[in-house]
């Protein structure tokens, strides 16, 4: 169903200047557990190239978790998780151990981009360094192609005059948006972000979901999750609730918002919105 453009015009750039093409993420039974918690228990969820899915739920519910297994950053003990087919981490049950080169992961990890709560920038670099970092330090890019491509993508996130510019000399939002533009620069099929507004004051929040809301229609595959309930219910094609390490409900936002089936998502719902 047409319900968004991006879906039919998937790997059209829309205002970007270069292809960008979304991955299909497929999850099937992911399991993970730190000691004896049992912090996934069996999440199944597949994820259509170019579409934004956001993720919600209390605190404790696994969802930083599953954001980092699909970003490689945590392996799974059971299930598997890939991208267009391509599997991530490695998948252990009774009779398969398939387990990745450590230079295959990482040559995988560059599909998927990720944006922290915490910025995280480089605080000794400037705003184009940090961008430029990765692709020149470890794609090999040429650094005046690099650097061309960040200035682009810092015009794009509404940052083209603070190029030179440190971390510190920024505000929180326009830090955040640094970070998007440089987890961008790796070009990914995917992007996973985690409470991407957070940490900043209220005022704040705005600018950077407007870039999100932007990168919405331009074929990345996008995984959120965030408390901004209004923010969700505009951008999401599936809204996704988590409750203790598990997928309770999915759905549209009309539907998970509107009409929720499951009582915990219904009670959730009622503390947030
Ligand atoms: P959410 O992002 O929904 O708040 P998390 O995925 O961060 O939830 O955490 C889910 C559960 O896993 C929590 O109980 C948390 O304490 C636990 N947890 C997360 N990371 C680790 C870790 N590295 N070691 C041990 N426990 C962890
Ligand atoms: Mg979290």
């Amino acid at each position: 169903m047409p319900v968004r453009g991006h879906t039919l015009v998937r790997g059209d750039t829309g205002s970007f200047h270069r292809p960008v093409k979304g991955g299909t993420v497929v999850i099937e039974g992911a399991v993970k557990r730190f000691g004896d918690l049992e912090v996934l228990k069996g999440v199944s969820l597949t994820i259509p190239s170019g579409s934004v899915t956001v993720i919600i739920g209390q605190s404790g519910s696994g969802k930083s978790t599953l954001l980092r297994t699909i970003n490689h950053l945590e392996p799974l003990n059971a299930g598997l998780i890939s991208i267009d087919g391509k599997l991530i981490g490695y998948r252990e049950d009774a009779n398969i151990l398939h387990e990745l080169k450590e230079a295959e992961v990482l040559r995988r990890r560059v599909d998927v981009g990720m944006v922290f709560q915490s910025f995280n920038l480089f605080p000794h670099m400037t705003v184009l360094e940090n961008i430029v970092e990765a692709p020149v330090h470890v794609r090999g890019r040429p650094r005046a192609e690099a650097e061309a491509d960040a200035r682009v993508l810092l015009t794009r996130v509404g940052l083209s005059d603070k190029v030179d510019a440190y971390p510190r000399q920024l505000s929180g939002g326009q830090q955040q948006r640094v970070a998007i533009a440089r987890a961008l620069a790796l070009r990914p099929k995917v992007l996973l972000f985690d409470e991407p507004t957070s940490a900043l004051d209220p005022e704040l929040v705005g600018e950077v979901l407007g870039v999100i809301r932007e990168l919405a229609s331009s074929g990345t595959t996008l995984i959120i999750v965030t408390h901004e309930m209004g923010f969700a219910r505009e951008v999401a094609d599936t809204v996704v609730f988590m409750d203790q390490g598990r997928i309770v409900e999915r759905g549209t936002p009309e539907q998970v918002f509107s009409r929720p089936v499951h009582p915990r998502t219904a009670e959730f719902l009622s503390k947030v919105l």
